[in-house]
């Protein structure tokens, strides 16, 4: 990542420039990694004589993208696993088959996995058994993980490979999917899938694994993307970033949320959040309270609306209390996901009582997804000063099966930006790629028209603006990491990273956000990708 750009000084011009930071700003002017100034090209011309200077003519510059939660190190293996995405797979058959091709150039023995299973989509609402995948691969073990990686399907050969058998009890934070008759169907639930099959599978090559992060990392700069939030880094993730960071090869800049589990190395290494820099650090712990929102499996105070559930408490109160302390008195910040309104309730029980206990002002700890609110719940966490990092597109993406889940007027207090942002609170913007869609654009105009895909509005008491939404996704993210002070603006001392649009995102209609073009994309004053490549 070290080039000519670090000596010679480089001017950036366009008709539109959105700073977030101050307006009627033409241009401005880089060394190195970093924002040295700002100012009429003339100015900067005079400042800094021999700088290349870049004139976009009318396209629009704005910072560049910060998804403040998504999942890189998990994706730069998935990205080498059977693609069972519902973009490509629509029926029980297309899946096994692409199963089972896989299998025929595996050695027996060997794992296939396959990712993005979607069971609503991907097999037209059959829900995968281990007797299909046995069917498909009799001789190979074989992991499908859900799209949004909290659960998954396990073949015979898998199951015992894992050590599962009939008689195997559920373990605490997880469950073990059965039938009428108390079989194992081969579903796997929550921590069954973190702490026992991922520590199964072995991990893959590190040069493959780089090869997968390449991949991703042109995605998402593909996308305008160049900062991320990685939601649950493990040590063989870490390493990968960290490997990924010595070879040159990491242009997404990454703020890292250690797995739960690594609360014991942060205390017994003296590990702060902050540790590391602009491109690779710290960002805290990440852990769970509930579950999923398009699972059907967030922990609710009032049920789901077919009025028999609340949904799955993934972490006991009592370890939840535990986990927020500890993380908390070690300089820790804590990321916690907490979806339904009693997941957000449990977490901000656990925060106050850390703080009543150790009081850090200046903690911001983190409420991952924050999916159902009520007044009463954002007064709490507004006085916490603790920060909510939504899904930026779930309206847009899971739009048509949320009212079945949680009727009409719950979904007005689902992602609920507009009700964040006014209770004061510090909002990030996150795709939680891949549970959900990793476009910027997307989220942008799912937030600014609350439109599912079919054109419905739901709850629209929750839109905000274009110049808002934009907002999430630079400074939101960036305030979300404590990372502000020098991402998410174009000012002199932040860094050189921004977007190149084909025209301007906030005098766009919010339908037609998605139409906008990502030109180029540029990292530390460096073009990290370009639609002309
Ligand atoms: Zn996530």
């Amino acid at each position: 990542m070290t080039g000519a750009h670090d000596t010679v000084p480089q001017i950036f011009t366009s008709s539109i420039v959105h700073t977030l930071a101050d307006d009627g700003v033409p241009a401005f002017a880089t060394l190195g990694e970093r924002i040295v100034a700002t100012g009429q090209v003339s100015r900067l011309r005079e400042m800094f004589p021999g700088a290349a200077v870049h004139d976009f003519g009318e396209r629009a510059l704005v910072p560049g993208f910060n998804d403040a939660h998504q999942h890189p190190t998990v994706m730069a293996e998935q990205l080498l696993d059977v693609d069972l995405s519902p973009e490509l797979v629509g029926t029980r058959d297309e899946l096994l088959a692409r199963l089972r091709e896989r299998a025929e150039s595996t050695p027996a023995g060997d794992w296939v996995q396959g990712s993005r299973y979607d069971h609503t989509k991907s097999t037209g609402g059959v829900v995968l058994t281990r007797d299909d995948l046995d069917r498909a691969c009799p001789d190979h073990p074989v992991f499908v993980r859900q799209i949004g990686m909290h659960w998954g399907v396990l073949n015979s050969v898998g199951l015992r490979a894992c050590g599962l058998t009939e008689d195997s009890a559920d373990p605490v934070g997880g469950e073990l999917g059965r039938d009428g008759s108390g079989r194992l169907t081969g579903a796997v639930y929550e921590r069954v899938v973190f702490e026992l099959v991922d520590e199964v599978i072995p991990a893959r090559g590190l040069d493959e694994r780089l090869r997968g992060l390449d991949r991703y990392q042109r995605m998402m700069h593909a996308a305008g993307i160049t900062s991320v939030g990685d939601a649950l880094v493990w040590p063989r993730g870490l390493r990968l970033l960290q490997e990924a960071y010595a070879r040159g090869r990491l242009s997404l800049r990454v703020n890292a949320l250690l797995a739960y589990p690594a609360v014991e190395q942060l205390e017994a290494l003296g590990l702060r959040t902050g540790l590391g820099d602009a491109r690779l650090r710290i960002g805290g712990v990440k852990a769970f309270v509930d579950g999923a929102i398009a699972g059907g499996t967030c922990l609710l105070e009032e049920p789901y609306e077919d009025g028999c559930q609340h949904g799955i408490q993934a972490m006991p109160t009592d370890e939840l209390m535990a986990f927020v302390r500890r993380v908390h008195d070690a300089g820790g910040t804590v990321c916690v996901h907490a979806n339904g309104d009693r997941a957000i309730r449990l977490l901000l029980d656990a925060v106050e009582a850390a703080q009543d206990a150790n009081p850090r002002p200046g903690a911001r700890h983190r409420i991952e997804h924050c999916s159902i609110v009520d007044p009463e719940i954002l007064k709490r966490i507004a006085a916490l000063g603790m920060v909510a990092v939504p899904f930026g597109s779930y309206v847009s993406f899971h739009g048509e099966k949320l009212p079945g889940y949680y009727g009409l007027d719950r979904v007005a207090r689902m992602f609920p930006h507009r009700d964040l942002l006014d209770a004061g609170v510090a909002v990030a913007g996150s795709s939680d790629f891949p549970c959900g869609p990793y476009e910027v654009l997307r989220a942008l105009r799912s937030c600014v028209t609350r439109r599912a895909a079919d054109g419905t509005e739901l709850g629209p008491n929750q839109r905000i603006s274009p110049a808002e939404a934009l907002a999430l996704y630079t400074t939101g993210s960036a305030y979300a990491a404590g990372e502000e002070s020098y991402k998410g603006r174009l000012a002199p001392g932040m860094l050189a990273d921004f977007v190149v649009l084909d025209r301007d995102p906030l005098d766009t209609p919010g339908d037609e956000l998605t139409d906008i073009t990502i030109e180029q994309t540029w990292v530390g004053g460096e073009r990290v990708w370009s639609r002309d490549e």
